[in-house]
């Protein structure tokens, strides 16, 4: 048999194996990684996918929650995974803004990864410990600068959107506070409710039950227009803030090199657990919006990062935060 003919042989052999492995798959069950603790927002959203998707798929996706510097530790694990079609990863604004963060990444968003699809939008609440000395947000900035010196900001790390939307907010009103990260904003919420920090900037798939409680003081929401969760709540940008404005995205990624047809296959798996209802009435309660369809394609995906860097980076830089 001629050259030509053996490797259109061995072409053809891989095609068909690639597409029986990919009609095979999942024979196991499949792992997403969360970059932040367990309970926070983030985690929230991947466990309400992944139950959907576990039905959808026939395999149990099982949450992985993988700590560390803001989600940069889950991001480089991730891109070093073996891409067998079992390693998923969902990050947020994060993976965009940590290329302007950090120094020296151990991955390139844009070339160690598979874009699988994009899934919710949510929206960021200001909060305050319960007994803050401020009932509305003027109250809250003017005693802001004040007590710069004195107060402290809780967040999940850079690269975390609670540090991105703290440092936004000190850019408004002309202050740095004392930052006190944590490895996720479950248990910065923690601390909040404890008493033990004063503020945090949260999404509200975290958010909204602590706000319906009365539990800690809430004095708006980080979107250019209301929500339908908290109809009542104002805008930092109708209060003030002009143009403030952080939505945090979810995109869906793989290691390089994991197989087109498993992708394909896990962005039906996301978009069939976007219209479960169940899933649907769960984001909807707590503020998520579901990402349009144009968003809803690995293509998408990957177009909608590379803007997202572009449009962070100089804000960021021009704040002068880094990591080292
Ligand atoms: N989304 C993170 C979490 O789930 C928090 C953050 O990025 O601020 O903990």
């Amino acid at each position: 048999m001629n050259l030509r003919r053996t490797l259109l042989v061995a072409g053809l052999a891989v095609t068909v194996s690639g597409a029986a492995f990919a009609q095979a798959w999942p024979t196991r069950p499949i792992t997403l990684v969360v970059p932040f603790a367990a309970g926070g927002p983030t985690d929230v959203v991947a466990r309400t996918l992944g139950a959907s998707m576990s039905k959808t798929l026939g395999q149990t996706v099982v949450i992985e929650n993988k700590l560390g510097a803001g989600g940069t530790v889950a991001a480089s694990y991730v891109s070093k995974a073996t891409p067998d079609g079992y390693t998923f990863f969902i990050h947020h604004n994060g993976m965009a803004t940590s290329t302007a963060l950090y120094r020296k990444l151990a991955y390139n968003p844009l070339t160690d990864f598979e874009f699988v699809s994009q899934a919710v939008d949510v929206p960021m609440t200001l909060l305050a410990r319960k007994n803050f000395p401020a009932n509305n947000f003027q109250e809250f900035a003017a005693y802001v600068k004040a007590n710069k010196d004195k107060i402290n900001l809780a967040n999940a790390g850079l690269g975390a959107v609670s540090q991105l939307c703290g440092m936004l907010l000190e850019n408004a009103l002309g202050v740095k506070m004392t930052a006190v990260p944590f490895q996720g904003t479950a248990p910065a919420m923690n601390a909040l409710l404890g008493g033990q920090v004063d503020i945090l900037c949260d999404q509200t798939t975290q958010t909204i039950p602590q706000i319906k409680a009365g539990s800690v003081k809430f004095y708006g929401v980080t979107t250019k227009n209301r929500i339908k969760a908290l109809p009542d709540a104002p805008t930092l940008h109708e209060q003030g803030l002009k143009d403030f404005e952080v939505v945090v995205w979810h995109g869906i990624y793989a290691p390089k090199g994991t197989p087109k047809p498993v992708i394909d296959r896990m962005n039906a798996a996301v978009r069939s657990a976007l219209k479960d209802p169940d899933v649907m009435k769960r984001m909807a309660d707590l503020g998520a919006e579901i990402a349009p369809d144009s968003k809803l394609s690995p293509e998408g995906l990957q177009t909608w990062l590379k803007s997202e860097i572009d449009k962070w980076g100089p804000i960021i830089r021009s704040t002068g935060t880094f990591a080292d």
